[in-house]
């Protein structure tokens, strides 16, 4: 593992930092990000925040310059999220688009979408979401049921999909269809298609999580027209374009790991202020709790290094969201024992530490272990791909 950054890198993290401080809408260091009521105003500021990051360039920097990046490597993208994160700037709120749909497009996409989609993507004129999920199929995605049944100059396209997080924002959703319902369900059958959410019998159904927001929907398709130059990729080979999708979602996360440092912070703190530190067994779960993150920072900077060398990020990824995954969780539930009984109150009770942020905090990560793959396949796929167990 190397962990030098060289000249160019800092001088980026200190142009950034620079950046950050002269437009962040809230004051570096100090503040924090506006806290909404409506999830749509959330939406509305993170794509007025998104769209002044990436007019300067400071979104999608690995992407090529004529799409609107900057052409940089992974270790000057670590840089960038770290470096937001820092100034506890919120998750970009195009970040399926960002993260998921947009490699996807540069590595699978033809010319004419990559020209069409990418710079939007980048400036949250657009926003996307991901429907591969459906009410009986998740962990066996390659069992899914919606149908595109080729029609003249395109496909109508048939199904349910669920779990699609921010949909009812979206413009835009890359979608798994079954073209060939007799091919073998792995190989071929497939296909990758973009969806416009706009388009005639599609349907969107915001479900409340147990946080109270709704940031998952239910998409009904029915008949949906979908013109033939918006498939990614051949037909029949949309399994090959979600690998792409599925493996850049358990990569290395700089964004998490400044989160639960600051997150450990806050709860070192919070133990120091209300005597937790005096309980031998509270003391004990806060120092696994730091070293834990420190630990995952340890496997984000070996991951970062295989990257930078332009090695694959493979199964690691596995072990990384795995990993991060259960870290969170166990931090969560010491930060609920921190709290006390403090613990079952909400927004807005008087005697609450943070506002109950904690809990809040405590309830979306419940979700870590399930999103991107739930951490019993991502145990799956470690015991076949880097262990060498048979396969099941
Ligand atoms: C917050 C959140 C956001 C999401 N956003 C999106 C999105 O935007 N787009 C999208 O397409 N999907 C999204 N998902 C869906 C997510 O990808 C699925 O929930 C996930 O893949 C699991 O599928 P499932 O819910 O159908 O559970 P299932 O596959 O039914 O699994 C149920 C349980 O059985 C276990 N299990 C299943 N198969 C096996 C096996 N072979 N071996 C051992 N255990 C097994 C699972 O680990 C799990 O514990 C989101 C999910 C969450 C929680």
């Amino acid at each position: 593992m190397d962990l030098r950054t060289t000249a160019e890198q800092e001088a980026l993290r200190s142009e950034f930092r620079t950046w950050l401080m002269e437009h962040l809408p809230w004051t570096y260091g100090e503040g924090l990000p506006p806290r909404f009521d409506d999830l749509a105003d959330t939406v509305a500021f993170g794509r007025r925040w998104q769209g002044d990051l990436a007019s300067a360039g400071w979104v999608g920097v690995t992407w090529p310059e004529e799409f609107g990046g900057r052409g940089l490597g992974a270790l000057e993208n670590y840089v960038v999220i770290e470096e937001l994160a820092r100034a506890r700037a919120p998750e970009f709120v195009g970040r399926i688009g960002i993260n998921l749909v947009g490699p996807t497009l540069l590595a699978h996409g033809t010319e004419e979408q990559k020209r069409r989609f990418l710079p939007r993507i980048l400036s949250a004129q657009e926003l996307w979401c991901q429907l591969f999920s459906e009410p009986d199929a998740g962990s066996d995605l390659a069992s899914l049921s919606t149908r595109a049944v080729a029609t003249e100059g395109g496909y109508l396209v048939t199904g349910r999909k669920v779990w699609t997080s921010y949909a009812q924002f979206a413009d835009w959703g890359l979608c798994l269809a079954r073209t060939d319902p007799d091919a073998p369900k792995r190989q071929l059958g497939i296909t990758a298609l973009v969806i416009d959410l706009h388009a005639e019998g599609v349907v969107v159904r915001p479900l409340v999580q147990s946080t109270g927001e709704a940031e998952f929907n239910e998409v009904e398709l029915d008949d949906v027209f979908v013109p033939a130059e918006q498939r990614v990729g051949a037909q029949g080979e949309g399994w090959t374009v979600a690998g792409s999708t599925l493996s850049t979602e358990r990569g290395i996360n700089p964004r998490q790991l400044v989160i639960h440092s600051q997150l450990i912070e806050e709860l070192l703190r919070l133990a120091e202020e209300n005597g937790s530190f005096d309980n031998w067994r509270l003391r004990q779960q806060l120092a696994q709790a730091a070293t834990e993150v420190r630990l995952f920072q340890l496997h984000n900077w070996r991951s970062l290094t295989r990257l930078s060398k332009g090695e694959a990020p493979g199964p690691e990824g596995s072990a990384l969201k795995l990993y991060w995954s259960e870290m969170s969780k166990r931090l969560h539930q010491t930060a609920m024992d921190v709290i006390g009984t403090a613990s079952p109150l909400w927004q807005g009770a008087p005697d609450n530490p943070a506002d109950g942020a904690w809990q809040r905090s405590w309830l979306y990560y419940q979700a870590s272990s399930i999103f991107a793959g739930t951490n019993e396949i991502q145990r799956t796929l470690l015991g076949e791909r880097v262990l060498g167990l048979p396969r099941g």
